[in-house]
């Protein structure tokens, strides 16, 4: 359905928990989330059947970190079932993707982002709190190996942390038919973004001048390639050009609510209509219908980090 300001919202992010178990620097605290908060199975399924009948086509399962609930497979197969949901994608930092994507691949999962900001190994221990970069690299050839796709690449790059491995990040596109999107840093941790720290995207572009951009234009994403290039590179700007006109989605927290813009901290409670399809589904169109114009992280930080509203 459109919203207020003409746009279609057909895009649904789900965030399945807050817990994770990595640390990133630019992702806020982790507090201590709950297990207990998290909405099960069968509770995801009945809002996610709501948001369908409300025009959702397209669903992405997010966190936190999403594979760190046991039953996520089931939360993909349920969705799976949905009529209307054409397409499930997982946003995941891929360290339990080897022990998962075969499972999640039978279970109806189309495509996989795995986040990876460094293939240096101190770096990216320095950048997640955790040794496990190894891990996440098996994990993407599992994805791989499993038939999960388009396969893409997540990366955050700052300026004197882990810029300099930005061409490392690139040959991945060069040498396999994996996506790498360059995501400019946002200013969600509690401590606020230090801007200096950005990499723009005219930057990457300036520095990797042979990257020519492409028709394909998906979501937020604007993509180039190269001579010889498996994969593409993305650039997803949300600093330094807005896409809010062309915002397509909506996201469902772990605990219920939904969030109708990044930007803000407004969430609205829709648990107390669960019993009730026909008053859920009110809600939600009320709730698309008063979507945000657009967000203002040029001025401020939208308050929360990711890893509580999903990335
Ligand atoms: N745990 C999963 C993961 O690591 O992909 C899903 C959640 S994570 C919050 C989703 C995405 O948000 C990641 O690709 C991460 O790089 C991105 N992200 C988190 N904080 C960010 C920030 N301050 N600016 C830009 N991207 C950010």
């Amino acid at each position: 359905m459109k919203d207020n300001f003409g746009r279609e919202i057909s895009y649904l992010r789900v965030s399945v928990t807050q817990r994770c178990n990595l640390n990133c620097v630019y992702c806020g605290k982790i507090e201590c989330a709950k297990k207990d908060s998290e909405l099960s199975p069968e509770i995801i399924e009945k809002l996610v059947r709501a948001f369908a009948k409300c025009g959702i086509n397209k669903v992405r399962i997010t966190g936190g970190e999403p594979l760190v609930r046991k039953d996520i497979c089931e939360i993909i197969g349920r969705t799976r079932e949905i009529e209307g949901i054409e397409t499930i994608g997982i946003t995941t930092n891929g360290v339990y993707l080897s022990e998962y994507a075969n499972e999640m691949k039978k279970a109806g999962l189309d495509s996989v982002n795995i986040s990876l900001d460094s293939t240096d190994g101190s770096t990216y221990r320095h950048l997640t709190g955790s040794d496990v970069l190894t891990k996440v690299l098996e994990g993407i050839d599992a994805a791989e190996r499993a038939g999960l796709a388009p396969l893409k690449i997540n990366a955050v790059l700052m300026k004197g942390v882990n810029s300099d491995g930005a061409g490392e990040l690139i040959n991945i596109a060069r040498n396999r038919k994996i996506d790498v999107r360059f995501i400019e840093l946002m200013p969600f941790s509690d401590d606020g973004e230090d801007s200096s720290l950005i990499v723009t995207g005219d930057e990457i572009l300036r520095e990797f001048s042979f990257l020519k951009p492409m028709q394909s234009e998906e979501g937020t994403a604007k993509y180039y390639s190269a001579q010889g290039f498996k994969g593409r590179i993305g650039l997803i700007n949300p600093i330094t050009h807005k896409f809010c006109s062309d915002c397509n989605r909506i996201r469902l927290l772990s605990d219920g609510k939904v969030k109708p813009c990044l930007g803000y901290d407004t969430v609205y409670d829709i648990m107390q209509y669960i019993d009730c399809e026909s008053s859920l589904i009110e809600e939600i169109k009320k709730i698309i219908m008063n979507k945000p114009s657009g967000h203002s992280f040029e001025s401020e930080s939208a308050g929360h980090g990711l890893n509580k509203t999903g990335g």
